[in-house]
């Protein structure tokens, strides 16, 4: 088990073992329900692991490879959960992440099971070449050992994997199951060439930006916090600028007129109060390969995990786990925690942050846009067809009607910019970012509207839990397992 306890600042140790972590944020939720434990024993285990070793070809020798696929519950089929290549990861973290999976997917209404794997190898420094054999093995051991398939279990994009590897998984899968017609739907977060869905990429940061835009809608949730209500202006800092922190940090300014005042990687963050200028800094990173020393901000290399004590209205951790413990928490002066990563806050930080009025949205609640967009791109290869081809052409007919109607009526020629919007009928992309919009806004209001009603529950994450929980019970009890 990797990371198994840190030093706190009162010089206590504090376990930082995900699954561990998890299993106590069920716990937590568990109590303020009145189910039989067997029930709750049987959604909070893990169903089962497969961990193997694989041999890869690297240079001129072989290599042993070691993988996971973990299945944490099958009360939905098939299984959902991406797929992660680290350096550091391990068999208790793979675990932990397809618990979340499973959480995740029942809050939002995905009807998936949890899953997670994982391969131990560093992204960032194996040659390309080398990333493909590794993933075309991995892939086809999970076919040798059903651990994959449209009905069985269906990955997707986590760290350090993309659409690139998703699209060598799908063609291994293919060559290895000759003739399915669904075999494309084996996995998620492929390139839209390749059957993939157009939104996909950017659907996890999309959906941080629609969680906290949901949470700053409230007034009266607001002041206690010290917050105001919207988006414009906010300043926020992002940890991690990878696939969902890039594409958060993007739509933040783009779309709600928030301000990106930092923005931290691995070896280093940049800091610039006034907002810092993210096309400009695209382009540096296009060109020189990094994002450090970008001429627009203040560069700071010496403690990189620093970028998360920077003053702002919203911090959003998006790189990896157990990022802000009990050993930091007391230096964060941000008012909201958006949990873009899985399982950036240790308990003992969030005791602290609850405590001091900082709003946490968690995880299992915020960064859900994923899979839900996953979920499109599954059934939309089910369906065989792009999603509003079959309606497009008859809602843009309807829209230019109406349109007439209203310029008959009144004598007055629509706005231009808004004619052109209505007469087109809804577009792929359109129809997944109000899929994905509609899901994150009722899935808020869910979680808000049963933490009011229950005196026992003080904090979202409870909340998100809680609901998901009793959704997952619900499934089972439809299934007749229990006596
Ligand atoms: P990614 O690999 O695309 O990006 C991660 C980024 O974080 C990289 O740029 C990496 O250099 C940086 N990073 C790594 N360690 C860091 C550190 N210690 N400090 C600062 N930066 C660091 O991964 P991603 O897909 O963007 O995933 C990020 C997080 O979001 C993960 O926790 C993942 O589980 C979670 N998540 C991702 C998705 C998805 O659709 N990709 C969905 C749900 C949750």
């Amino acid at each position: 088990m990797s990371e198994p306890a840190a030093a706190t600042s009162s010089g206590k140790q504090e376990d930082l073992n995900l699954y561990r972590i998890v299993s106590r944020q069920f716990d937590k939720a568990a109590a303020t329900l009145r189910f039989p434990s067997f029930l709750l024993r049987q959604i909070k285990v893990c169903n089962n692991v497969y961990e193997f070793n694989f041999p890869v070809r690297v240079g001129k020798q072989m290599r042993m490879f070691r993988g996971w696929r973990a299945e944490h519950s099958h009360h939905k089929k098939p299984l959902k959960g991406g797929i992660r290549f680290a350096e550091h990861v391990d068999a208790d973290e793979v675990m932990a992440l397809a618990s979340l999976m499973t959480y995740k997917c029942a809050l939002v209404n995905v009807p998936f099971g949890g899953s997670k794997g994982a391969v131990k190898v560093n992204p960032y420094v194996t040659p390309v070449d080398v990333l493909q054999r590794i993933t075309r093995r991995y892939t086809a051991e999970l076919c040798w050992k059903r651990f994959i398939g449209p009905g069985i279990n269906v990955p997707a994009p986590d760290m350090g994997t993309g659409e690139r590897e998703m699209a060598w998984m799908a063609d291994t899968y293919d060559g290895l199951n000759h003739g399915g017609i669904d075999n494309f739907a084996c996995v998620t977060g492929k390139p839209v060439s390749q059957g993939g869905i157009t939104g996909r990429s950017e659907a996890t940061g999309r959906g941080v930006v629609y969680g906290v835009r949901e949470a700053l809608s409230f007034p009266g949730d607001l002041k206690r916090h010290g917050l105001t209500p919207g988006l414009e202006g906010k300043k926020i800092v992002i940890q991690g600028y990878g696939n969902v922190g890039w594409h958060a940090a993007r739509i933040f300014v783009r779309e709600e007129g928030a301000k990106i005042i930092a923005i931290g990687e691995w070896n280093g963050f940049l800091v610039n109060r006034d907002g810092i200028d993210l096309e400009a800094l695209e382009e540096y990173r296009l060109n020189s390969g990094s994002m450090l020393h970008f001429p627009g901000a203040e560069t700071v290399t010496d403690n990189p995990s620093a970028v998360l004590e920077v003053e702002c209205d919203v911090l959003v951790p998006a790189a990896v786990q157990n990022v802000i413990t009990q050993a930091n928490v007391e230096r964060l002066r941000c008012k909201i925690v958006a949990e873009a990563a899985n399982g950036p806050t240790t308990p003992g930080a969030e005791a602290y942050l609850l405590k001091n009025d900082v709003l946490v949205i968690p995880d299992i609640y915020l960064n859900s846009g994923g899979v839900t967009v996953s979920y499109f791109e599954w059934a939309k290869n089910l369906g065989h067809m792009r999603f509003g081809r079959m309606g497009k052409r008859l809602s843009a007919n309807k829209e230019h009607a109406m349109l007439d109607h209203i310029e008959q009526a009144t004598g007055r020629k629509p706005d231009p910019a808004v004619a052109e919007a209505l007469g087109r009928g809804a577009d792929e992309v359109e129809l997944v970012r109000s899929g994905l919009e509609g899901t994150m806004v009722d899935a808020y209001r869910e979680i808000r509207t049963l933490s009011r009603r229950k005196r026992q529950i003080k904090d979202l994450r409870t909340g998100a839990y809680v609901v998901a929980i009793k959704k997952i019970a619900a499934a089972y009890d439809k299934l007749g397992i229990f006596p």
